[in-house]
């Protein structure tokens, strides 16, 4: 089986949390292919950890997927801080044969260095136009998660398990490997807090994750990262706002200083975003009927809103509502059509991790989160049909049915694009909706 192939059968997704089914981005041609292993956003622990641990398998499949796309460079992009890894990793390269096609490359530690734009700019130079993906400059991004899966998949093993870190204000920080499906409640309680009901979990990192809306849902393949913290934590406040209130706050004290611009990560690569217009024609009415179409190259990298503006302001609550406006509407920003050339300041407005961690008050939590082996007890998985971009996956169990863990339960639409999904575990099946599949685990 093609590599494209046993990616589509196995449900390989994009890991990092974009969920974008592998296959798609795998049926391409490309000069470079790149393994995104910046893991930029504060107290995640599972890429650095994953390189680590399964540096053969990732390498294979790296190596494999290089290959399949053609591309004639494949690059590492970890940040230097890991030095250990590196050196790691190079050597297994070597062991491996790889070491005429691999190359692990040095990142800074800043945010977002694992922006997917801003990766392709480090590794190669080249600048993803405005609106546009890194194919159009001949690049496909993996990640470490993504890639691992990826040789599973050449070995004939689906996705049925995702890593993720549990971190934040809590006693015991972690890294685990969870079975799809597995109750979020499970994970949760590992982390030592008695009282969940005084904390908030964002679903992801500190700044591009979301605050849970509720915790009584299952784990899917795209899950990265639960952070806990306490509710009055001033990051959950304002991960909290509504966009109500962020209006009126950033009407009455935006001072259109544009730092929010300066230190745009999109913009300094030469892209048109300035959100400090976006607050403008907010705050002066002068969105007129139809929200502007610039907010569509916002990556939400939160930059913006958690670290720049002075006054505390909400640029990116802003831009997300234009998005969500303009999806609404089907409009689409029109790019100018000129190159994008990197700002030349741009080198000097980076942003050190740990005066972001210092930032959004996380200090005292950025520690160790060890991979740790668990043995999961819940007697059901409620395998979500959707946990990817595009269609949802169709059924092909019902209930009584008997499966086996990595047994096929659900197929992409014919003609539609998505990913398939898998049994996690032995069991039988007890529910079959449309939104999920519930397996009553047997031993
Ligand atoms: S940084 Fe804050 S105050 Fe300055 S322009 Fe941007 S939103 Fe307004
Ligand atoms: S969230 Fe803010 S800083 Fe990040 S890309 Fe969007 S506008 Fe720029």
């Amino acid at each position: 089986m093609d590599v494209v192939s046993a990616v589509r059968e196995a449900g390989v997704i994009g890991a990092g949390g974009a969920g974008f089914p592998t296959y798609v981005k795998l049926n391409a041609k490309a000069d470079y292919i790149l393994l995104n292993g910046a893991e930029c956003e504060p107290l995640l622990r599972v890429d650095q950890q994953l390189l680590g641990l399964f540096s053969t398998d990732i390498l294979e499949g790296f190596y494999a997927a290089g290959k399949h796309i053609g591309a004639e460079k494949a690059l590492i992009g970890i940040k230097k801080k890991h030095a250990a890894l590196i050196e790691k990793l190079r050597a297994d390269i070597q062991d491996m044969g790889y070491g005429d096609y691999i190359r692990v490359v040095p990142l800074k530690d800043v945010y977002p260095a694992g922006d997917e734009q801003v990766l392709v700019y480090e590794l190669t130079g080249r600048i993803v136009p405005e609106a546009s993906i890194p194919i159009q400059v001949g690049c496909v991004v993996v990640n470490a998660e993504t890639t691992l899966n990826i040789s599973h998949a050449l070995k004939g093993k689906p996705v049925t398990k995702t890593y993720l870190t549990l971190g934040g204000d809590i006693p015991h920080r972690m890294t685990l490997c969870v079975p799809v499906g597995t109750p979020v409640r499970e994970v949760l309680a590992l982390s030592g807090v008695s009282n969940l009901d005084d904390y908030a979990v964002i679903d992801g990192g500190p700044m591009m994750g979301s605050l849970m809306k509720n915790i009584d849902g299952a784990v899917t393949k795209r899950n990265k990262a639960f952070i806990l913290l306490q509710k009055e934590h001033p990051l959950i406040r304002r991960k909290a706002v509504s966009f109500e209130t962020a209006r009126i706050v950033n009407k009455a004290a935006c001072e259109q200083c544009r730092m929010c611009t300066d230190l745009c990560p999109r913009y300094l690569l030469g892209h048109s975003i300035e959100p400090h217009k976006i607050m403008r024609s907010y705050n002066y009415g002068l969105s007129g009927s139809t929200p502007q179409t610039v907010s569509q190259l916002c990556s939400g990298c939160n930059l913006c809103q958690m670290f720049s503006c002075p006054a505390g302001l909400y640029p990116k609550l802003m831009n997300d509502h234009n998005k969500a406006q303009l999806a609404v509407l089907k409009i689409k920003y029109q790019p100018t059509g000129v190159p994008p050339s990197v700002r030349a300041i741009r080198e000097f407005r980076q942003i050190p991790s740990q005066r972001l961690i210092a930032r959004l008050g996380l200090s005292d939590f950025d520690q160790p989160a060890p991979f740790r082996l668990e043995e999961w007890k819940s007697d059901r998985r409620t395998i979500l049909t959707s946990q990817h971009i595009g269609a949802p996956a169709v059924p092909t169990v019902k209930v009584g049915d008997l499966v086996v863990s990595g047994q096929r339960i659900g197929e992409i639409p014919e003609g539609s694009i998505g990913a398939a999904i898998h049994a996690s575990c032995n069991g039988e099946v007890v529910d079959v909706r449309q939104d999920a599949i519930v397996i009553e685990v047997r031993k």
